[in-house]
């Protein structure tokens, strides 16, 4: 393969037949990135097609690799991806490169021409996001019942994220399947987000605790444990939460369901008497979370952040101790404490904003903000220790010009902050302009009970694009794509039970009513 000024005999070339066969039929730049810019999630930075002969993925391929810092065995990890990608192995050969240090993390720039793809990338992480999108672009052989092969245009690619932190919140309920998390862990490392925050709602098995989990109905310690071990092997860091403040039942208010008392009347002194919000007044409370906190941390492998929760505490100060003593004070004690505990430990904290924030202060007008003067607790920003991560969730539509006004607060009152949208796709889009913007830390997705069908495709779509910086490609079949991809991650995950397929368990659900009556 070579390029040549001859007209005539790149025609030659881009009609000849590789030993498999297999015809590279000359490129269509244009239909062919009308259609491919569809399939990529995120959307890179630059992308460009080009005219010479398609680039085939087989065991003749080329693979020139150069990273700033290699690491031991990357040789092998690319070889693995291909395998599992492709089921080919091609030639790989990986050199380092000193001048590659000024390369972003995560991101790479990769090209693919006469046989070759070459990938340049600060470290295996940027060339595996390379091989993610060359993944997406990828078509199997055509004109042939099973593929021997896969091929894509020769092509040009310049990409990097928007931000460092690029994260998705997941919640695990006792109605969760196990495989739901397992996919959309999965979905996340391929749309390139770098951090996962795993809320247990009652479901893991506190050894130190058993009592804080659903009784007969917690998940594995093996299961948890495969799952942060996935996720590292997949680049994505999970980050474990325990709500020490507000949501203490570890269930949804409105079931009215506590993953606690339900079972365990005897130890109704940790909460307040509603049991939504844990006593503070209580150092036995303190006791059981921290054990619970420093036992979560651990078994996640020490991570470089913990989720303090601290939402939605509307309960606070109503036992007898609680409402009689000074709660401003017992609430800041609390929360430093959890702070230092794990700042001794290099882990920095993450809590919601919304306690923060005075619900009658006229700026927060049409945005979350739960806090009342009535305690202070707008004054805690004050006391706070600065590195505690402020996670801002705001779910709504953005306004005209948007600013998000409660994260530039955070912003300037000298926090580091996440934005926190949900599934409001302009409001996704529209927190990572800020974000990228004002160099805020990035974005935490949030999905709570949504993490399915049409809910889940908008998160992961808007969301990855909105941490990347891209701006989204508009025309193509969202749904065809986020398709393809989860059924990408169920090839990935040997999933082989129809429940567990595709973006939902049931295309129907299950319901007592269906047939309708009188049908
Ligand atoms: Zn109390």
């Amino acid at each position: 393969m070579f390029q040549s000024k001859s007209g005539l005999l790149v025609v030659v070339l881009a009609f000849s037949l590789t030993p498999l066969g297999f015809a590279e039929l000359p490129a269509d730049i244009t239909k062919d990135a009308a259609v491919l810019k569809t399939r990529m999630v995120p959307q890179p930075n630059a992308v460009k097609f080009l005219a010479g002969p398609e680039v085939v993925i087989n065991r003749d391929l080329k693979v020139m690799v150069s990273v700033n810092r290699e690491q031991g065995g990357d040789a092998k990890k690319i070889a693995s991806l291909f395998k599992t990608y492709w089921q080919c192995r091609p030639v790989i050969n990986i050199q380092k490169d000193g001048g590659l240090a000024g390369m972003k993390a995560d991101g790479y720039d990769l090209r693919a021409s006469q046989g070759v793809m070459t990938i340049k990338a600060s470290d295996f992480n940027g060339v595996r996001n390379a091989l993610r999108t060359v993944r997406q672009i990828a078509e199997a052989q055509r004109g042939v019942k099973s593929q021997s092969c896969f091929y894509i245009p020769e092509l040009e690619i310049q990409d990097e994220p928007a931000m460092s932190f690029r994260g998705v919140h997941l919640c695990w309920f006792p109605e969760t399947n196990p495989r739901t998390i397992e996919k959309a862990v999965q979905l996340a490392a391929y749309y390139k987000f770098n951090y996962v925050v795993l809320e247990p709602w009652g479901v893991f098995p506190y050894k130190s605790h058993p009592e804080l989990a659903w009784k007969n109905n917690s998940v594995s310690r093996g299961t948890f444990k495969r799952l942060v071990k996935t996720a590292s092997e997949l680049g994505v860091t999970m980050v474990p939460q325990l709500n020490i403040f507000g949501h203490a039942a570890a269930a949804r208010h409105i079931s009215g369901k506590h993953a606690v008392l339900d079972f365990n009347p005897s130890i109704q002194s940790l909460f307040e008497p509603d049991g939504w919000t844990w006593c503070l007044s209580n150092p036995a409370t303190r006791k059981v979370l921290e054990d619970a906190v420093l036992e979560l941390y651990e078994f996640f492998d020490k991570p470089p952040y913990f989720h303090i929760g601290c939402d939605e505490a509307y309960t606070l100060a109503t036992c007898r101790d609680c409402r009689r003593g000074d709660y401003y004070k017992l609430l800041r004690d609390h929360l430093v404490y959890f702070h230092d505990i794990m700042s001794q430990r290099n882990c920095k904290v993450m809590m919601w904003h919304d306690m923060l924030l005075d619900s009658s202060d006229p700026r927060w007008a049409g945005y979350t903000a739960v806090g009342s003067k009535t305690h202070k607790l707008p004054d805690l920003l004050k006391e706070l220790p600065k590195d505690i991560i402020i996670c801002d969730w705001q779910y709504g539509r953005p306004k005209k010009d948007e600013k998000w006004p409660t994260m530039l607060y955070f912003k300037e009152n000298g926090f580091p902050v996440l934005a926190c949208p949900w599934l409001n796709s302009a409001g996704i889009t529209s927190q990572g302009h800020l974000v990228q913007n004002e160099n805020m830390m990035g974005l935490l997705c949030t999905t709570w009970h949504g993490l399915q069908g049409t809910g889940l495709m908008n998160m992961y779509y808007h969301g990855a694009n909105a941490a990347w910086g891209a701006p989204e490609f508009s025309g193509g079949d969202k749904r065809g794509v986020v398709n393809m991809h989860i059924r990408q991650m169920g090839w990935d995950l040997g999933i082989d039970d129809y429940e567990d397929t595709g973006l939902i368990e049931y295309q129907i659900p299950p319901d007592e009513s269906y047939p309708a009556a009188g049908l």
